[in-house]
């Protein structure tokens, strides 16, 4: 459902049937909600909030590093509608479980007593993450009755944790009349992820959910907490193939790879010429042969990830950009869409070798989308370990290069033997989903009832 094509209109104006859609559906569980309450769902008007799940064209791995990040907000969303409370009670169309906090995030009963911890559902985490670090910010935060409905997929990269943080910290902000800068605001989410659901995340998702802008791609410097936004060409498409491998971050992985890092640099200091080292990113390439009789294979490899997929993110900014201006005529110049090819494999290649976060159905998939038409080029998106493959294509041929490459993969002659998913990592089909650019998070009307 698209917000900005609708306007404002008084929950209960009718016997219109529920809007369709993520709103829509919210909308009917917060109706139910306020009924079971017995609040006069009729006279109270919620206020719906989005926020965007999004694709990172390049640079993964580099946010928790001070590196460099190209994400773009996508048309996919958590959407989150509400009426004010004196409480936090939100419920969420596709998670079970109700949440019951204070405004600022504490149980409401005393804190931390294991029957509390048991009750608060697991996505809560996130919820009450966030809110406790806003008011770690200073906000007086008032409480609201809500529900989120999304239709981003949980754990396949296109970050639906920080699209969820994110629409309730723009909600929270908003119906407490809290205004706090957006880095601020996203920086909070992070915060919140880190400390309360365990996953040691950087700032990429939070920022660019926050922060995106419609048609463009995110250049974010994670160091220097600086944004630019950076068109993308209507010469190019980019469309999200869904592996159908469910990644959990929680599982470990994630935080092992950041701890690697997080040693690597430690080893790296020791040496007299890396004292003043603050972040990986700080290395050039020409810098990596000296680390290399620092550090273990294993380390080395991490580290030369981090430092030469920072340089791929600069020359793919530096690319589209090029490509704005040269690719008048709406097709894009086969010289730039050939370097865009080779930045975009070289990275899924370092992520798999180097960064050692891929996974055999990615992997297959970025394979057959090469030999599509319209194929400019492919790589695993987001953290790794399944999750999506992002393919630029050239405009108008997203959908059908990403159909040609289902019907292979899903096919059992066309199946490679490493497409088939690993055990216990709950695989549920693969699927794609062209992107639309999107605006960050914002509040929007409600669906207008016919
Ligand atoms: P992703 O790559 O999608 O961010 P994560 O594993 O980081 O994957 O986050 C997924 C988790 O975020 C879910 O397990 C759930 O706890 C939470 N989440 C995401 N969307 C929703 C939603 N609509 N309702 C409730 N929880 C959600
Ligand atoms: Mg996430």
């Amino acid at each position: 459902m698209d917000g900005k094509r609708t306007s404002r209109a008084p929950v209960g104006s009718g016997p219109a049937a529920a809007p369709s859609g993520p709103p829509g559906k919210a909308l009917e569980v917060l109706r139910a909600e306020l009924a079971s309450l017995g609040a006069d769902s009729d006279s109270l008007v919620p206020r719906a909030f989005r926020a965007p799940g999004r694709v990172n064209l390049i640079g993964d791995h580099t946010d928790y590093n001070g590196g460099l990040v190209l994400p773009a907000a996508i048309d996919l969303a958590v959407y989150l509608l509400c009426v004010p409370a004196y409480n936090v009670l939100l419920r969420s169309t596709s998670e079970p479980g109700v949440v019951r906090l204070r405004p600022d995030g504490q149980e409401i009963s005393g804190e931390g007593t294991p029957e509390q911890e048991e009750g608060l559902p697991s996505w809560g985490l996130y919820v009450q993450g966030v809110l406790r670090e806003l008011a770690a910010e200073g906000c007086r935060l008032e409480g609201f009755l809500g529900v989120v409905a999304s239709d981003i997929p949980e754990g396949r990269g296109l970050s639906s944790s920080a699209a969820l943080e994110v629409a309730v910290a723009t909600a929270s902000t908003a119906i407490s009349d809290c205004r706090l800068e957006p880095w601020t605001v996203a920086e909070a989410c992070r915060r919140g992820e880190e400390t309360y659901a365990g996953v040691r995340c950087g700032i990429m998702d939070q920022a660019v959910s926050l922060m995106g802008k419609a048609g463009s791609a995110c250049l974010i410097d994670t160091a220097e907490r600086s944004l630019r936004h950076v068109p993308i060409p209507d010469a190019i498409e980019m469309v999200v193939i869904d592996s159908g491998v469910r990644r959990d971050l929680s599982d470990g992985q994630y935080n092992s790879r950041r701890q690697e890092c997080s040693d690597a640099l430690d080893a790296l200091k020791t040496a007299p010429e890396f004292a003043n080292l603050e972040t990986l990113s700080d290395l050039r390439p020409n810098d990596l042969p000296r680390c290399t009789k620092l550090l273990p294979p294993a380390l080395l490899r991490r580290v030369r990830h981090v430092v030469t997929e920072n340089q791929r993110v600069e020359k793919v900014a530096g690319l589209l950009a090029e490509a704005v201006s040269a690719s008048k005529d709406g097709s894009l110049p086969p010289e730039l869409a050939g370097e865009l090819r080779s930045q975009v494999e070289e990275s899924h290649r370092s992520l798999v070798e180097d960064y050692e976060a891929g996974h055999p159905v990615t992997d297959r998939i970025v394979e057959l989308a090469r030999g599509q038409e319209g194929y400019i080029g492919a790589r695993q998106t987001g953290a790794g370990w399944g999750g999506s493959v992002v393919v630029f294509c050239h405009r108008g041929t997203a959908a059908r290069l990403a159909t040609g490459v289902l019907e292979v993969l899903d096919h059992p002659e066309g199946r490679a033997e490493t497409a088939s998913p690993s055990p216990g990592t709950g695989r549920t089909g693969p699927s794609y989903h062209v992107c639309r650019i999107s605006d960050g998070a914002c509040e929007i009307a409600l669906p207008q009832s016919p």
